[in-house]
């Protein structure tokens, strides 16, 4: 892949899309993203400026809602150059009124409405790369098979009528079923593009840029962020025992995941090990002494245990293809911590 590629992502406002961008437009790529309005879009252009970014390498196009039939065709017709496609946007919260319409939706119908454009306007796409999620790999909570090994052949069991049972199983099961979309358009349609698709686990680390309100963070970092404001919120943090990796990797890896010709065709699980949230609250107060005082002491008792809840993941093939060593919790977790600060 050369610099000359033009590359599109949508949902470029996000938590994990900012990084990616930072990376393409670092390595000289001309770079579109769709963002759901034009002050999104300019903020955005603002942050990459005062980032010491070459912004002229960033335009944007608005895609107010993903999930609306049709919804990437104009960016397609308006820029037939695309030669590139990361498929990064979707719904990341559990606070909805409508599983169905707000999590199920936008996630199948965006991923496939991404794909329709491509195959009627995006002519010179030559590759493909979506973000699903570990989600789409292993089961969780009550699906969850603690133990058992998993790999980039796995599925998560969730079926669409345990994804409307409540928002988390809702958000997870809609990184499924986009996924399973996702595999079937392509045995369907033998498209002209190769696909890869990234599967990350919890995803911790900085933002990409200053960030504004520190009050609540993008889902993933909140696992973090609960522990640091539970003082000041006087609420006690959900605790969680799962697998995490750095955004800075997670960015890597979607540009490795066009460029590389062995990831083509490839399931990602971009995991660099397991976390408990105890863990997080040890590092936090070792490597930031004076925040001892300020943060309730974490009740590790009341946490999941890592061994009760989780598979194990085998993600060999991943770091292979891949070549490159994931940056390690204490890192991950200071360096968002001294971001907040
Ligand atoms: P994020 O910060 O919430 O970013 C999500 C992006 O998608 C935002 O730009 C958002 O736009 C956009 N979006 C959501 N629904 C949309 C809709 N209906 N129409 C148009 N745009 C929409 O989350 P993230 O953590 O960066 O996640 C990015 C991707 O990684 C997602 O596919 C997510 O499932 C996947 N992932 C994340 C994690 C993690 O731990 N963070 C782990 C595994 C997989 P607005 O902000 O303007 O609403």
């Amino acid at each position: 892949m050369s610099s000359q590629e033009v590359v599109f992502i949508s949902g470029a406002t996000g938590f994990i899309a900012q990084h990616i961008i930072k990376l393409l437009i670092e390595a000289g790529y001309k770079t579109i993203g769709s963002v759901r309005s034009e002050e999104k879009g300019e903020d955005l252009k603002s942050l990459l400026k005062s980032g010491g970014l070459k912004s002229e390498l960033f335009s944007y196009v608005v895609v107010k809602d993903i999930g609306a039939k049709g919804a990437f065709d104009e960016a397609l017709k308006t820029h037939p150059n695309i030669t590139v496609f990361l498929h990064a946007a979707s719904p990341v919260t559990f606070e909805v009124a409508d599983i169905e319409k707000d999590l199920l939706n936008p996630a199948v119908e965006g991923t496939i409405n991404a794909l329709n454009a491509i195959k009627e306007y995006g002519k010179n796409v030559k590759r493909v790369v979506v973000t699903s999620s570990y989600a789409a790999v292993a089961g969780f909570a009550d699906l969850a098979t603690p133990g058992k090994e998993v790999n980039e052949d796995s599925w998560n069991p969730i079926t669409r009528e345990q994804a409307l049972t409540n928002p988390f199983l809702g958000y997870i099961g809609s990184k499924k079923l986009a996924e399973k979309a996702l595999w079937k358009y392509v045995e369907d349609n033998k498209p002209q593009w190769e696909i890869t698709v990234v599967n990350p686990v919890f995803v911790f680390g900085p933002q990409a840029f200053e960030v504004k309100d520190k009050s609540k963070l993008n889902a993933s970092n909140e696992v973090i962020n609960s522990i640091l404001t539970a003082g000041k919120k006087k609420e006690e943090p959900q605790q969680y025992a799962s697998y995490f990796i750095d955004v800075r990797d997670v960015a890597k890896a979607h540009v490795l995941a066009f460029e590389k010709k062995e990831a083509a065709g490839q399931r990602l699980i971009v995991s660099e090990g397991p976390f408990t949230s105890g863990e997080i609250y040890d590092i936090i107060v070792e490597d930031f002494p004076k925040l001892k005082s300020e943060i309730p002491r974490l009740d590790k008792s009341k946490g999941p245990k890592f061994e009760d809840s989780e598979s194990i993941v085998n993600n060999e093939k991943t770091r292979k293809i891949l070549g490159f060593k994931f940056i390690d919790l204490r890192k991950s977790v200071d360096d968002t911590v001294a971001q907040l600060q």
